[in-house]
């Protein structure tokens, strides 16, 4: 495996002075659902909302064939069937396949609005109340929205997103549900470790990219601390501090599925201007798109950005990732790629749309966090990297 440089600008939102009390206007988003849980990751949200429609051994659930692996774990880890539905060209679901797709065993359908990007929800409504079966909202790349008047999530039975794509968090996901009771996900602390190391890896994230410069020296001593600590709870237990979630992994530990999230992560939640971060997203976002209108070999997943969202990344398609991917990386560009891994219990075949996205689909970062010298740093590696390779024989 090719092991490329360390991004030289941030992937992920970081800590910065400017995360806070920059206007906090009013915008819908899922956390005004009626009632919502913080839990440690997004795919612990699923796990916990399917826990509650108590989906069990020889239950079916309905899950998008464009998906990365940690949204499919909690269904296999409660013994349940995955059945994979296909997406059309500009990631919508396919009514006709999903409906195809029903049977007397499927208890739930698990919807994606990939990148910010609003499925027709209250069409999915229809169609799982015409089935009577339960919709799942898995708002991980939309934490701001409007559907049919209300804020995104409402209309599902639950509905999930992951805090750290958002906000500057080492960990966090949520479950909200506005049309069910939440009173039996009984939660619970991680412990001081944990918290101490969510807080701490924040900072360190936010300082290794040159942010809260003043704070550096303030905070070096605790972060030795730290170290020392860490090192003398790691030499009596083998278990990690942190999940796997919160340090690039894919795979879905049922040991936090009862676990609070970090208070820092509820802090920052609570705390950060979503204004801002709304604001900023789509600053960036609509910069990206007009750098990237013709560039050759390369086709913007989507044609415009409607209002009311706040875009989780950039996705562009890319004719010839093999050439592309690693050149970018080389240079240090940051690149998300969103169901390049796809689950081994899908059926080859199931979605020619999603074999194509996982290879040619790549992403880019426009988050809140990044200035505006590190998004044409990067909007400058990636026209010349794609003008390049039409230069090339
Ligand atoms: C990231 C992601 C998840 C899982 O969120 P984690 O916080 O990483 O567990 C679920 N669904 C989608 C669409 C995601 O992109």
């Amino acid at each position: 495996m090719t092991v490329y440089p360390k991004p030289r600008i941030p992937l992920r939102p970081t800590l910065s002075g400017r995360s806070f009390f920059s206007g906090r206007g009013r915008l819908p988003n899922i956390l005004d659902a009626k009632n919502v849980r913080h839990v440690t990751s997004g795919r612990v949200a699923i796990a916990l909302a399917l826990n509650e429609l108590k989906v069990k051994a020889g239950d079916e659930v309905l899950v998008p064939a464009f998906h990365c692996t940690s949204m499919i774990e909690p269904v296999t880890w409660l013994k349940a069937t995955p059945v994979f539905y296909r997406i059309t060209g500009n990631t919508a679901v396919d009514f006709e396949d999903i409906e195809r797709r029903v049977t007397n065993a499927t208890r739930a359908l698990l919807i994606t609005h990939y990148f910010g990007f609003l499925q027709d929800t209250m069409r999915l409504r229809a169609l799982c109340d015409a089935h009577g079966i339960a919709l799942i909202e898995d708002c991980a790349h939309c934490l701001f929205g409007e559907i049919d008047g209300r804020p995104v999530g409402a209309v599902a039975d639950y509905a999930i997103t992951s805090l750290t794509k958002f906000f500057p968090t080492y960990d966090g996901g949520c479950l909200a549900s506005s049309r069910r009771s939440l009173n039996e996900v009984l939660l619970q602390s991680a412990g001081f470790a944990f918290d101490a190391k969510a807080a701490t890896n924040m900072l360190e994230y936010a300082l290794e990219y040159g942010r809260l410069k003043w704070l550096s020296p303030i905070i070096v001593l605790p972060l030795k601390v730290k170290d020392r600590l860490w090192r003398s709870v790691k030499r009596n237990d083998d278990s990690p501090i942190g999940p796997g979630s919160s340090d690039g992994g894919y795979g879905f530990d049922s040991a936090w599925i009862n676990k609070r999230a970090s208070l820092a992560a509820h802090f920052i939640a609570a705390a950060a201007s979503m204004r801002r971060i709304y604001d900023v997203r789509r600053r960036h976002y609509l910069k990206l798109h007009a750098a990237f209108g013709n560039l050759p070999g390369a086709e913007p997943l989507f044609a415009d950005l409607p209002e009311g969202i706040a875009p989780y990344v950039y996705p562009l398609k890319v004719a010839d990732p093999q050439r592309v991917f690693p050149a970018l990386k080389q240079l240090g560009v940051p690149i998300l790629r969103f169901g390049e891994y796809l689950a081994p219990e899908m059926p080859p075949g199931t979605c020619p749309v999603t074999a194509e996205l996982s290879q040619r689909l790549l992403q880019f970062p426009c988050h809140q966090e990044l200035t505006d010298d590190e998004l044409d740093w990067m909007i400058d590696c990636i026209v010349r990297t794609f003008r390049d390779g039409r230069k090339a024989p």
